[in-house]
């Protein structure tokens, strides 16, 4: 292994600075590495807001800039409290408790942990309106396992508790029998996992053995068994021979059963065999003590029409509230900042910067310019001039002419400070690949359909 921690650091500062919003600097601020061993990279966050919030934003960045270091490398968050809390961490202080680096070590790979998530208990799930069938059913399936409601489905948008109540029952039932088999997977870990142990390894029963007994299935996300047939197949065998045996099945989805896409009908009508509940976005008063619980655990003084203005201010789901809350607070606690208002509104000038619909940016080409063609943002807009980023900066310059109304000159700015004739040679030298190389052109209407899926 040649890369020192250095310049591994040195790419990830680059690839979060390129996004230059109020983020990275909380991101620069806030986060050190402290080692690289055994492939591991190990930061160090001030406190846990940084780690949850901050790291969280960039794991797909960090994720990135490691790969091109090396498939094997991965990193770890590890939180060590600063004790003045507004300046980067010392590496001398203590190190946490196993289960907080646990729950922050992800793998490069993208392989998703089966564990359960201890943060994911009924206790800390708020209950409202918006979520309260759903919590009652997933409650009296602790108590009832595989009699009351079998099978359950959960579904519902994004950030709204899916995650977090399917766990929840894990939690519950493993309290009440400790011994208890329970599998808590998405539908991606299946399929990955039948990939790879009956398709490639010829380990079909191995595979069988380890779903087929089990007290407990909990699958999380079943829309992403779209398209895979074979999987389907193993998995509607799963679902029989547990369902047979009175075991308990629990399923959550973004739709509802008759609503998911590409997944064979007598599996999703075993879906909705059972019961079938939805969660909804939560209204002012859930948020708002989603908020205050939100405060109570950080143990910070929040004032309370700072909640208020938040709880207003977010309303989409859960997680985008837990990301503002934790946001205002690292950015307080790293900026030596008043939790007040001002800050609540910075926070969210940047959140909405990055979902504002519609509108496309010249940042957010760059953006997903550079992800189409696999090289970091940095390299995007910075001075090296080889082939293979040559071509993706002009494509991107291309399509700012045609996303916005920037003009030339603004457009060269955001890229590296370039001026305006450089963007208008590359303009020009797209279009004329577009016309006389049909490949190019259709890469072209690609890279467009990737910027704007609108389009
Ligand atoms: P989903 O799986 O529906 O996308 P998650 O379960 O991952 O959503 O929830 C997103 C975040 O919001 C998690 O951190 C979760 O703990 C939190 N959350 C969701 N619903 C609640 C709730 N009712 N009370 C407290 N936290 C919640
Ligand atoms: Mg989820």
């Amino acid at each position: 292994m040649t890369e020192t921690i250095e310049t591994v650091w040195q790419k990830i500062i680059e690839r979060v600075n390129s996004e230059k919003s109020s983020f990275s600097s909380v991101f620069i601020n806030s986060i050190k590495p402290e080692s690289l061993e055994n492939n591991v990279l190990t930061l160090v966050s001030i406190n846990e807001f940084a780690r949850d919030s901050i790291v969280k934003r960039y794991e797909k960045d960090i994720d990135l800039v490691l790969k091109e270091f090396s498939p094997e490398l991965t990193y770890k968050v590890i939180v060590k409290a600063n004790k003045k809390n507004t300046k980067p961490v010392q590496p001398t202080l203590p190190t946490l408790s196993e289960p907080d680096i646990k729950v922050a070590t992800k793998s490069v790979s993208q392989k998703y942990d089966s564990m359960l998530n201890s943060k994911y208990t009924f206790d800390s799930f708020v209950v409202g309106k918006s979520n309260q069938f759903a919590y009652a059913i997933c409650q009296g399936v602790t108590k009832n396992p595989g009699s009351l409601h079998n099978p359950v489905f959960i579904y519902g948008g994004v950030g709204l508790g899916k995650t977090h109540l399917i766990q929840a029952i894990g939690h519950e039932i493993l309290k009440n029998d400790p011994k208890a088999k329970i599998a808590y997977l998405s539908s991606e870990t299946f399929t990955n996992e039948f990939i790879n142990s009956v398709i490639r390894e010829k380990k079909a029963d191995d595979f069988k053995k380890k779903y087929r007994k089990i007290d407990l299935l909990l699958i999380d996300d079943v829309q992403f068994f779209a398209k895979k047939e074979s999987t389907q197949e193993e998995f509607f065998h799963t679902f029989n021979e547990l369902y047979q045996q009175k075991k308990q099945i629990v399923l959550t989805s973004d739709k509802s059963p008759d609503k998911i896409p590409d997944v064979d009908e007598r599996l999703t009508s075993r879906f909705a065999s059972g019961v079938v509940v939805d969660i909804q976005p939560p209204d002012l008063e859930t948020r708002t003590a989603i908020l205050m619980n939100c405060a109570k655990k950080s143990m910070v003084e929040v004032p309370e029409d700072v909640i208020m203005y938040l709880a207003q201010g977010v309303t989409s789901n859960i997680r985008a509230l837990e990301g503002a809350f934790n946001s205002v607070l690292a950015f307080a606690g790293i900026m030596n900042k008043p939790i007040n208002k001002d800050l609540v509104d910075q926070v969210l000038k940047d959140m909405l910067r990055e979902t504002a619909g519609g509108k496309i940016s010249i940042n957010w080409i760059i953006k997903r310019v550079s992800e189409f063609y696999d090289i970091t943002e940095a390299e995007m807009i910075g001075k090296r001039r080889s082939a293979n980023l040559v071509l993706p900066r002009q494509v991107a310059m291309r399509l700012c002419q045609v996303f916005t109304d920037s003009s030339l000159n603004q457009i060269g700015e955001k890229f590296g400070g370039r001026d305006h004739t450089t963007v208008m040679h590359a303009c020009d030298k797209v279009n004329k690949m577009i016309k006389n190389d049909s490949n190019f052109s259709e890469e072209f209407e690609r890279i467009k359909r990737f910027v704007d899926p609108n389009k």
